[in-house]
């Protein structure tokens, strides 16, 4: 697989050609490449990020596949850089251990493990674990920390050897990479293989319910293929010898489903959970293109709003900054044409100083430019991040800026706003 983006014509979950566009989104860069000053000169392509649905089981999905040597290659994401998400990984296994019962001595094996932070509390439990993570450099950062990882991509094969030689797994989790993968069938037989006959399945993804009714922009992007649904994905599993018996909605990502499932045959009996959400997404009709098509109208409304109040913003002579040089930002940039219109980005996150915004090739200055080059409005590029931002940085607005969100609709934040965080 070397050509940049492969384009697939049937159904990740069900194999189905019927497959229609229901949310057209402008091609952008992969998300979180920003470059260097040394890199400025190599062109960066634009791919495809327009969302197809299944008219036969309701999946939602990419078709476009960018190489994932071209989207990892440079993976720089570090869970363990996450405050939030190390939290969030805590809660969610030691739900899992009390939960499902998971014994001391069990193995836990980790699919797309990055640098072990997941796995990490399972070790501190008394489990053996294993990650498995194709990014070498994460891979050997999580071996060096004492989370054996291997740095592959899951496969059946692999699956296999991983069960001959550490025996079968008690847990398998793969948390959002079972929405970052193409071959979604060969991920759940791999889960299969791997699994003992009483182990579980669980996982995490981006819940499709959330994305359309908080419109999570910054949830789609390259690598996330898979916009889940509880029944597209109870009837994939069952087609894959796995039941679906447990699923829980949580808030990280802006709106997430954590699921567990089983060998069909498993001991474990089927949560009231999963019959209450399937009713609910049918009552909201989640599987019908209708939906979705009237969600993209509801981007497009809130995008020429944005849009046409920063052009105006800008043409009457105004510095426009963006906040936040996140993955989901550069969406914003390209799908709102934003990015003409800022002159920088600001970003807490030192790693991420001194770089360029994918395509655009904006600069990211850190924080204290807000205080610095004072411009007159700092656009919030990670809308689900509005709140703590704007109590963060309250400085800003009483030096006379004001900020821009989205989040929970659009608004423009100064000091006579009554506050709403
Ligand atoms: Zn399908």
């Amino acid at each position: 697989m070397n050509a940049p983006v492969t384009r697939r014509t049937t159904c990740r979950l069900c194999g189905s050609s019927e497959l229609e566009l229901v949310v057209p989104i402008t091609a952008t860069p992969p998300g979180d490449a920003y470059v260097t000053k040394e890199r400025l000169h190599e062109p960066q392509d634009c791919f495809p990020l327009d969302m197809y649905m299944c008219r036969a089981c309701g999946h939602v999905q990419l078709l476009d596949v960018v190489n994932p040597n071209i989207l990892f290659g440079h993976y720089t994401y570090f869970s363990g850089n996450s405050p939030g998400l190390v939290k969030h990984f805590e809660e969610y296994a030691s739900a899992v251990i009390r939960k499902h019962a998971v014994p001391k001595d069990a193995l836990v094996v980790d699919i797309g493990s990055n640098d072990g932070t997941f796995l990490r509390f399972f070790k501190q439990h008394g489990c053996r674990v294993l990650g498995i993570d194709p990014a070498e450099n994460i891979a050997r950062f999580a071996s060096e920390r004492g989370i054996e990882t291997l740095p592959e991509f899951m496969t059946p094969e692999l699956a296999r050897r991983v069960r001959a030689d550490y025996g079968p797994a008690r847990v398998v989790s793969a948390n959002n990479v079972f929405a970052h993968t193409d071959d979604m069938a060969g991920m759940a037989d791999s889960v299969r293989e791997l699994l003992a006959d009483d182990g579980i399945f669980v996982f995490e993804v981006s819940y499709l319910m959330d994305v359309v009714d908080k419109m999570l922009l910054g949830t789609i992007f390259h690598e996330h293929l898979c916009y889940h649904t509880v029944a597209a994905l109870q009837s994939f599993l069952r087609r894959h010898g796995l039941e679906l018996f447990d699923v829980e909605r949580v808030s990280i990502q802006g709106g997430s489903l954590i699921g567990a499932a089983q060998r069909i045959g498993g001991p474990r009996t089927v949560a009231p959970s999963v019959d209450a959400l399937l009713a609910l997404e049918r009552e909201r009709k989640l599987a019908e293109p209708a939906t979705l098509k009237q969600f993209s109208a509801e981007v497009n409304r809130v995008r020429d709003e944005m849009r046409d109040l920063l052009r105006r913003l800008h043409n009457e002579g105004n510095t426009l900054a963006g906040f936040g040089a996140a993955r989901g930002g550069t969406l914003l940039l390209y799908h709102f044409e934003l990015g003409p219109l800022l002159k920088f980005i600001v970003d807490d996150n030192p790693e991420k100083q001194g770089m360029y915004s994918p395509g655009h090739h904006i600069p990211v200055l850190p924080t204290s430019a807000l205080y610095e080059q004072k411009p007159e409005f700092a656009v919030i590029l990670a809308w689900v991040h509005s709140k703590p931002i704007i109590r963060n940085h309250q400085r800003f607005l009483e030096q006379g800026g004001s900020f821009i969100t989205c989040f929970p609709h659009m608004m423009v934040v100064d000091k006579r706003t009554t506050p709403f965080w």
